[in-house]
């Protein structure tokens, strides 16, 4: 399967629709989740176009790899998550219900999130 580079959040990097953006650095940009699911609910994608974390894994540089980690975890400092914690997750695929086929970890908190997976 190739990237669709007509997905929501390639056009959000394009500029070419709004976002309520809360970092941004040369690997990755983070924004608030339009549909949030917790009192704080921020999404982290890279600024390459990979799929999911399969294709990110498999064909991302050790920079943009790097620097997307390092993303994530300044946007949970940023958030002041830290000391009450907060919880990652990143849909990869059908049975995960991986809406937007560009990688994106969501960053939960503000809350007990309860455990892990409600099936
Ligand atoms: P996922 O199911 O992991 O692919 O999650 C996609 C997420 O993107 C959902 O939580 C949506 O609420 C969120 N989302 C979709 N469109 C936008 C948008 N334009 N701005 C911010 N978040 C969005």
């Amino acid at each position: 399967m190739a990237y669709d580079n007509d997905n929501i959040f390639a056009k959000i990097l394009r500029g070419e629709i709004p976002c309520d953006k809360v970092y941004e650095d040369d690997h990755a940009l983070a924004f608030k989740d339009i549909n949030p699911q917790a009192p704080t609910h921020v999404l982290v994608i890279p600024k390459g176009a990979y799929m999911d974390m399969d294709d990110f894994s498999a064909n991302g540089t050790d920079a943009e790899i790097t620097g997307f980690m390092r993303a994530v975890g300044q946007v949970a400092r940023d958030l002041n998550t830290v000391d009450a914690g907060y919880r990652i997750l990143a849909n990869n695929g059908a049975d995960a219900n991986q809406e937007v086929p560009h990688l994106h970890v969501h960053v939960f908190a503000g809350k007990n999130l309860g455990s892990m997976l409600a099936l």
